[in-house]
């Protein structure tokens, strides 16, 4: 075989345009990259790489990337995902914190000219900047396979940067996205619940088993779209919901009027147990009512409440 026959029979396997690294999405290819650079999967950076085709182009499907979009791709990775990025997009910036992959990117995103890897935490990017200098200040779509032990943060960081994301596609731990998806009076309801649905509509598009990941996770995954609001669906201060969500969940046992007669801090603002509860008889709820019960725009509405009779 020559040069150029193993060359067209390597894109025939992988799927690589000519020029352009071949295609990792395959528990053979990824091995061989892993073994090559001698990489091993660093559970501390929450590394579970994805290796099956369907599953990536069905992430990027649910993103609804095309040419016109820039991405970000948080945690690129051995590249896998940010191949077919780079196809579908018009740009991806990626911020990878594990420098080791640096040699591995560099060979497999060869001839993927669209793409910039930024090596540092996405918790310590500034993504204002970034949507400045990537997307001419533009929101972007983020695309990604999340890190599991900081799902939560990278989330709430993303999401409170109101105005820098047009969307958000991203695996997590199915656990975690049935949590972001609960509604009022469910047993996986809680603060972040309200945090990502105060910012976000969101949806579960694809469940992934373990098999789908080198090495497989000890959990079932799942993606998860969060559409971004461009104002919130609610009318509240901000920072009253907050702390009104945040008190009534650390003591979930609790009644809410004890919660946040417990727990409610805000501008050095606390409430008493029967501010609370003359302000939930107002507005025709039991005084006795749990947290987990209302909806976020009962939270709101208990804001406006609270607000109105010049408690907060
Ligand atoms: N995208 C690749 C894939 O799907 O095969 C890898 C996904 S792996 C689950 C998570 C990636 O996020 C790893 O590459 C890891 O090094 C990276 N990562 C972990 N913590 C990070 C952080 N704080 N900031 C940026 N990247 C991070």
């Amino acid at each position: 075989m020559t040069g150029k026959d193993s060359r067209l029979d390597r894109d025939i396997l992988f799927g690589g345009m000519p020029g352009q690294a071949p295609k990792l999405t395959s528990p053979g290819v990824t091995r061989a990259v892993l073994a090559q650079f001698g990489i091993h999967a660093r559970k501390k950076y929450g590394q579970n790489f994805l290796t099956d085709r369907g599953i990536v182009t069905g992430i990027i499907d649910a993103a609804g990337i095309t040419e016109d979009d820039c991405v970000l791709e948080i945690g690129p990775g051995i590249g896998t995902m940010t191949q077919y990025l780079s196809e579908a997009a018009g740009h991806v910036v990626c911020v990878e914190i594990d420098t080791n992959l640096r040699p591995v990117l560099d060979q497999t995103l060869a001839g993927y000219d669209n793409v910039d890897v930024i090596w540092q935490d996405i918790l310590r990017t500034d993504l204002e900047e970034l949507a400045e200098e990537y997307n001419e200040g533009r929101p972007l779509k983020v695309v990604a396979n999340l890190p599991y032990y900081v799902t939560t943060p990278i989330l709430l960081y993303l999401l409170e940067e109101k105005g820098c994301f047009e969307s958000i596609t991203v695996m997590v731990q199915k656990e975690v996205a049935d949590r972001i998806c609960a509604g009022a009076g469910s047993k996986e309801y809680g603060a972040l619940s309200l945090a990502v649905q105060y910012y976000s509509d969101p949806e579960i598009v694809l469940k992934v088993p373990p098999a789908c990941f080198m090495p497989r996770p000890a959990v079932e995954s799942a993606v998860l779209h969060l559409q971004a609001y461009e104002k919130p669906p609610v009318d509240a201060d901000e920072e009253v919901l907050f702390a009104l969500i945040r008190a009534s969940f650390n003591q979930r046992r609790k009644t809410l009027a004890n919660g946040i007669a417990n727990g409610f801090r805000c501008r050095n603002k606390t409430l008493s147990r029967a501010d609370v509860e003359t302000s939930l008889e107002a507005m025709g709820l039991s005084p006795s009512i749990r947290g987990e019960k209302l909806s976020l725009e009962q939270f709101a509405a208990l804001s406006r409440t609270l607000a109105e009779r010049g408690l907060v």
